[in-house]
């Protein structure tokens, strides 16, 4: 895997706990579970655009997981707290109190898994103020136990989402068709980021 071009960073893991979470929480829809998993990422996109933030690669490091991440803002855990609650917001508003600690505290997640794979680069204040020390265990320098990390959490997420599918059939008498078919779409899905991920097709 160390030959392929590009860095990258695999984010199944986010994903099989979004899908983890749909098994037990049915009334989220599953995209927003999937947007709230990934919601620090997709506002890191307009930070990075703006050098606010930045992406630094580390030097003979594999492809998967061999960057450094400064996100001192959108990956602060203060930072973190404070967009996560602002999604939480409005999604409570339209799917009700719980539907926004559920969305709210997925989005957090973020922060706890990338603590897991990110190698010290997880400040927490937002602009790392007081140059407290950044936080991150690093399994991304062993990148073949990150992926294996990750591809268990989706694996794990994919099987209770299709295990809550298929109860849910059989409880209205419909066919377990629908519950394989939706269980397959995820799937679908997770594999597809995988493999753009590992290709370098996408960051
Ligand atoms: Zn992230």
């Amino acid at each position: 895997m160390a030959n392929l071009p590009g860095r990258g960073k695999v984010i199944v893991g986010h994903y099989g706990l979004a899908a983890a979470v749909k098994a037990r929480e049915p009334m989220v829809p599953l995209w927003l579970l999937m947007l709230a998993t990934v919601w620090l990422d997709v506002i890191f996109i307009p930070f990075l655009a703006a050098g606010i933030e930045w992406i630094e690669p580390v030097p003979h490091a594999a492809h998967y997981g061999g960057l450094i991440i400064h996100a001192d803002y959108t990956h602060s855990l203060v930072g973190a707290a404070l967009l996560s609650i602002a999604l939480a917001v409005p999604v409570a508003r339209a799917w009700g109190r719980r539907g926004g600690i559920v969305v709210g505290l997925v989005a957090l997640s973020h922060w706890m898994l990338d603590l897991v794979v990110h190698r010290n680069d997880l400040p927490l204040l937002p602009g790392n103020v007081g140059d407290l020390p950044k936080l991150g265990f690093a399994l991304w320098a062993k990148p073949d136990m990150a992926i294996g990390l990750e591809i268990l959490i989706f694996a794990a997420g994919i099987y209770a989402y299709w295990q809550a599918a298929s109860k849910v059939a059989l409880a209205a008498g419909v066919s377990r068709y629908l519950a394989v078919r939706s269980a397959f779409k995820a799937f679908f899905f997770g594999a597809l980021i995988i493999i753009l991920d590992l290709t370098g097709l996408a960051g």
